[in-house]
């Protein structure tokens, strides 16, 4: 069967609004190391590690291992109302790496369930259902998590219940305060907040959430410290606030190991998934054990924590931190962004690049305006792909490519995908100017 046959089953019998990338998108079977090959036998360099999800890369043999050993007790689930020893352990794990006091976890499926339990929490331990989120966020598509979503691309078929406020402070390049240094950018955004909580809200809000950089917003990197100050004020309300590590977690910004690390400010939870299984269904909350611990009613997730995922989340962890992964996204992070600077000096076409570690944003507007062009992102993933490459798109407007590859990235890989990158940005220039 050819992809076309099967992208017009797909469109038979799932949602019109199930995003698909490509005019031809492809089916991908198999993946080693950072290459991914698609049902026609092609093969491309992953950029975008599936979605942030394969932060370790394809066909890892300690985590493949660590699945197959659960798969061989012939128990891929029961339920949550046993003990998991892999549940605990990883819990313990990831409670130390998270620098709170007294953690616990709560594991789920993904990270809208992850955002959900954290704002269910945030919302009872504070009594309340005013939040605050930021402009052009991402949380989720359920119910609460689309409701502090900022983004109307994605938040516009929501009727959430919560009753938020946004505030400005993540998207710095279409802020009004764009121009102002780092120090005063952070001090406006300071200043909005207060307004925002002292004009429309009681002063009782649950929480503030927010992601230390933007992922579908596109990569979009608040100077350092902004959350730190934000601190302050939410400390005078009593408001909590949530670092979203969905995208930013396990050390994919290179000089952290969490995003929020980069703002000099402990928040009272985190939440996480995508990268943490390197591709199994895995997400969760770690939080303080006096705010994990303020529901009264029962709560389960009937597969969060199951031994097959966690099993492997345990081994993706491991592998993690032995390799120094972390290091390695900042290492080569540091250069994709130097040599993306350097494009974007002779390359109008570029708006911004922004980003830490293997997490880049590469914003493309109409030459000589900050007009977004969405057309031109487009054009350069399409021309990516016929190259060998696969990057992200995202942003309000769809016009920042999303550069995000596994964190084995090699030196020789990182100059291979930023060589096509910045030729087919080029290609695209010629071809729409
Ligand atoms: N939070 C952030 C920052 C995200 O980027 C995403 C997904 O892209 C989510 C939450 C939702 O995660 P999921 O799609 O696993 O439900």
């Amino acid at each position: 069967m050819t992809e076309s046959d099967l992208l017009a089953r797909h469109r038979a019998v799932l949602p019109s609004w199930l995003a698909l990338y490509y005019e031809e998108p492809i089916e991908i079977v198999s993946g080693r190391g950072r290459h991914v090959t698609d049902a026609d036998g092609r093969t491309y360099l992953d950029f975008f590690a599936g979605i942030l999800t394969n932060a370790i890369g394809y066909d890892i043999a300690e985590i493949s291992d660590a699945v197959r050993r659960q798969v061989d007790t012939g128990i891929l689930h029961t339920s949550t109302l046993y003990l998991i020893r892999h549940q605990v352990e990883l819990a313990e794990r990831i409670g130390e790496l998270s620098g709170l006091k007294n953690p616990k976890v709560f594991f789920t499926n993904s990270g809208t369930e992850a955002n959900e339990t954290a704002l269910m929490l945030a919302t009872q331990y504070r009594r309340s259902n005013q939040v605050l989120a930021l402009r052009n966020s991402y949380h989720g598509r359920a119910f609460g998590t689309l409701g502090v979503t900022g983004n109307r691309g994605w938040s516009a078929s929501s009727l959430s219940p919560l009753k938020v406020s946004y505030v400005h402070g993540g998207y710095r390049y279409r802020s009004p305060f764009r121009h102002l240094s780092d120090a005063d950018y952070i001090a406006a955004c300071v200043d909005d907040l207060r307004e925002v909580i002292e004009t429309t809200t009681s002063g009782d809000v649950a929480c503030l959430i927010a992601e230390p950089i933007q992922g579908v917003g596109g990569f979009a990197t608040p100077p350092d410290g902004l959350f730190g100050a934000f601190a302050e004020v939410l400390d005078e309300y009593g408001i909590l606030l949530i670092s979203d590590e969905v995208q930013t977690g396990w050390g994919r910004t290179g000089e952290h190991f969490w995003g929020i690390q980069a703002h000099g400010v402990t928040p009272a939870a985190m939440t996480f998934a995508k990268g943490l299984g390197n591709g199994l269904a895995i997400g969760g909350v770690v939080a303080e054990a006096e705010l994990m611990d303020c529901l009264t009613a029962n709560s389960i997730s009937t597969f969060g924590g199951n031994p097959v995922s966690t099993g492997g989340a345990a081994a993706a962890l491991e592998y993690l931190l032995d390799h120094d992964l972390q290091g390695n996204a900042a290492k080569l992070g540091t250069r994709l962004l130097a040599g993306l600077r350097a494009h974007a000096e002779r390359c109008p076409l570029i708006g911004d690049v922004r980003g830490k570690g293997l997490m880049i944003g590469v914003e493309l507007v109409e030459p000589g305006t900050t007009r977004p062009a969405p057309a031109a992102a487009t054009r350069v993933m399409e021309l990516a792909k016929q190259h060998g490459l696969l990057v992200g798109k995202g942003g309000l407007h769809g016009n920042v490519l999303r550069l995000a590859p596994p964190m084995t990235l090699t030196d020789e890989e990182a100059a291979q995908g930023l060589q096509i990158l910045t030729d087919t940005i080029s290609q695209t220039e010629q071809e729409l100017h």
